[in-house]
């Protein structure tokens, strides 16, 4: 499998004359699902990223595989239905970076708890068979020895529910590494510049790789524009020669996470916050030991590929932090802050305003699949839990409007990714476990126990950079240490001292000198609060 991942057979492949089936651009979760449902059905298939798989908002998630309890409020059955199902298929297709995790809602006024325990008992029956563990009423004795870190002033009691958990950007390469292994070729750090039209049908698209330079045709009968909040550029890339400009389809909306350390919240469980005292939600969640505090849903009029937090956004989860916390976090406690654009879909009566205006809590997180005249496929909306149905309904589209035929689906519930097997829980460090039964060919490769991190059983080893180089199609600095390993997002003080390290070992691997500055840069960055 190495060598058919390598940067040179992968250009070399994109350059041969070929007519594909499915040509996708955007290797996010929507993307990289849609590639892999297709390569299963026995499609031919191609996708095109042009950043690093990830980079954009699938990186950047909470990280929790989910039905939405908010949605639940909201009365979105039919959303949160579907979630719970597909957070069922996660965990199942992907134990090693997808699991179950336990959620406390501390409660401090004598109803809250009878109130979201209902709630969530009804969360329980909508999962049916696929519930992950009963919802339970708890005093506040015990609501204390599962949340250590919960404020005790006032605390009634509490509601334990149970939810899933993910290494987003490690699930965003394994789907694409499965798609791989199943035929379909596809290229990170390379773009879609244009679309080939051909009497007013799209018929494929130019694509240049932005390492090289080298530009490439693409021929494909159906064409997937999976881009997230960036589907409008491509879509006027669709425009007829002199049309007006077309209505936007993406509202975008910011959230922020903040990473502190564990012992702000010890022990197993994440804590929920349902309703803040401005009526939004707050997390506090372990993962690879580490504690992600967040989010924000802010409206905003730009897509930046690295966003920076608001100041209010920092605010907003320190000081509610600080309510719900024993130990309040403070501005120098934090690891590491950073930032994803959620790609809401507008209503249709709001498109084409021209406005940003759009209070993005209102919009539905459902997804919306657009097959415009000229045949192009667009997908965006919905959310990292929901990839996989948000691929097969994108196929369901393709196949309705002929541009593909007829091929039966749904084997991707039920479809292990590369390396499927049981994992330790995601709040414990990174480590081996996180490359599940490939974990045994990690430790065939170079520095298998040189470690350039060490943390608790684990860390970063020189061999899984080798192996983030040979296997995970990793090209730079940031590749390795944002996606591949999540260093940047834990602790970016110490991404940034592992920058050169890396660098070296990756120049090794590749042949040709690898750079370090940016990405040292790029660190500050997510060291920098507003
Ligand atoms: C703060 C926050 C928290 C969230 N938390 C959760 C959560 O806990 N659980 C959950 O289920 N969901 C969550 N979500 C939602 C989820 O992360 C997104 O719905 C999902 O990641 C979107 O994936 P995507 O593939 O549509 O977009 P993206 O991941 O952004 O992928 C689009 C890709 O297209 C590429 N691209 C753009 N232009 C081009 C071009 N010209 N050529 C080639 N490639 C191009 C980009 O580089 C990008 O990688 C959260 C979102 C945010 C913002």
């Amino acid at each position: 499998m190495t060598h058919l991942l390598r940067r040179e057979v992968l250009l070399t492949r994109l350059q041969q004359p070929q007519e594909w089936d499915l040509a996708v651009i955007g290797g996010g979760a929507v993307g990289l699902g849609v590639a892999l449902d297709a390569a299963v059905r026995g499609f031919s298939v191609v996708l095109v990223e042009a950043q690093d798989f990830a980079k954009g908002t699938s990186s950047r998630a909470t990280k929790l595989a989910h039905g939405g309890v908010r949605y639940l409020a909201q009365g979105d059955f039919g959303l949160v239905r579907e979630a719970l199902h597909e957070r069922g298929a996660m965990l199942a297709n992907a134990p090693h970076v997808a699991q179950r995790l336990p959620f406390v809602m501390p409660t401090y006024h004598w109803w809250e708890r009878s109130f979201y325990g209902a709630g969530l008992k009804a969360y329980d029956v909508m999962a049916g068979g696929q519930g992950l563990g009963g919802t339970e009423w708890l005093n506040s004795t015990r609501t204390r020895e599962l949340l250590p870190g919960v404020q005790p002033r006032g605390l009634h009691g509490g509601v334990r529910y149970w939810d899933g958990q993910f290494d987003d950007a490690r699930l965003a390469l394994l789907l694409a590494r499965t798609a791989a292994a199943r035929g379909a070729l596809l290229v990170n750090h390379c773009e879609a510049i244009a679309l080939v039209r051909e009497k007013g049908q799209v018929r494929g698209l130019q694509v240049r790789d932005t390492e090289g330079g080298v530009k490439a045709t693409l021929r494909a009968r159906c064409v997937v524009n999976a881009t997230g909040v960036w589907v409008d550029s491509i879509r006027d890339m669709d425009a007829e020669d002199g049309a007006p400009p077309r209505p936007r389809m993406v509202a975008p909306s910011q959230g922020v996470h903040l990473v502190v350390e564990r012992h702000f919240m010890p022990g197993q469980h994440a804590l929920l916050v349902p309703k803040t005292e401005d009526g939004r939600v707050l997390f506090a969640v372990p993962w690879l030991g580490k504690t992600i505090l967040g989010t924000t849903d802010s409206p905003r009029n730009d897509l930046p590929l690295e966003p920076q937090p608001l100041a209010e956004e920092v605010s907003f989860i320190l000081r509610e932090s600080a309510r719900y916390l024993l130990r309040a976090p403070q501005r120098n406690d934090v690891k590491s802050v950073w930032v994803g654009l959620r790609p809401l879909v507008r209503p249709q009566s709001q498109r084409g305003e021209g406005s940003d205006a759009v209070s993005t809590k209102t919009i539905s997180r459902e997804h919306t699949v657009v097959v415009g005249r000229s045949g192009l496929v667009t997908v965006t909306g919905g959310k990292w839990t929901t990839y996989r149905s948000m691929a097969e309904d994108v196929l369901a589209h393709c196949m309705a409007r002929g541009l593909l035929p007829h091929k039966a689906g749904g084997v991707t519930a039920r479809l292990p990714l590369i390396g499927a097997a049981p994992g330790r829980p995601l709040g414990e460090p990174p480590g081996e476990h996180l490359y599940g039964s490939e974990a045994t060919l990690l430790r065939t490769l170079p520095g298998a126990q040189k470690w350039l991190w060490r943390e608790a059983n684990g860390g970063l080893s020189e061999a899984m950079v080798r192996f983030a180089a040979r296997y995970e199609m990793a090209r730079g600095v940031e590749d390795v240490l944002a996606r591949r390993s999540r260093l940047l997002f834990l602790d970016a003080a110490e991404a940034a001292r592992q920058a050169d390290a890396v660098a070296t070992i990756l120049s090794d691997e590749l042949g040709h000198t690898v750079p370090s500055e940016d990405f040292k840069n790029l660190a500050a960055q997510y060291l920098r609060l507003p």
